[in-house]
């Protein structure tokens, strides 16, 4: 960006009191709530009562996509609208004890590796505070080829 963008940029945050991308963001949202709202579809999927506020409307996969099927992330008819709370509240269901909204269903002992795309045995990871299981995303192995990618790359 040039310079004088980047000083629209900042004047624009300054006046919206937030970041424009996390304004735009929240716009969009209202947008949809007030859509939702018109069409009586501000319903939640969950507990099928309505969704009062756009502080409470999750937008969410009713059948999860991660480490099964790309098309459903892009599927317009596996989105549903929910309350914020019913969805953490079915997450935290499959992931007893870590209060994360992540839907990550590991077996015992075991994380994803997402580069692997499969299962590995946690001590095959090194320590994050990843919000929901504090590992690495990806494991050791994958994580060494990446930096040893980068480093040659330089
Ligand atoms: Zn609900
Ligand atoms: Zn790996």
């Amino acid at each position: 960006m040039k310079q004088h963008e980047v000083d629209r940029h900042n004047n624009m945050s300054t006046q919206l009191g937030m970041p424009r991308g996390t304004a735009a963001n929240r716009l969009r949202k209202m947008v949809l709530f007030d859509i939702l709202k018109r069409h009586n579809e501000n319903v939640c999927v969950r507990c099928k009562k309505e969704i009062k506020s756009v502080e409470e409307l999750s937008i969410e996969h009713i059948k999860p996509w991660e480490h099964e099927d790309t098309a459903l992330f892009w599927d317009l008819t596996n989105i549903g609208f929910s309350h914020l709370r019913c969805n953490c509240a079915a997450a935290r269901r499959t992931n007893v004890g870590k209060p994360s909204c992540k839907r990550i269903e590991s077996p015992e002992g075991k994380s994803w590796c997402r580069t692997h795309k499969d299962f590995l045995p946690v001590e095959n990871f090194s320590k994050h505070n990843q919000p929901w299981n504090g590992l690495r995303r990806d494991c050791r192995e994958c994580e060494k080829k990446y930096k040893d990618f980068h480093r040659y790359g330089e």
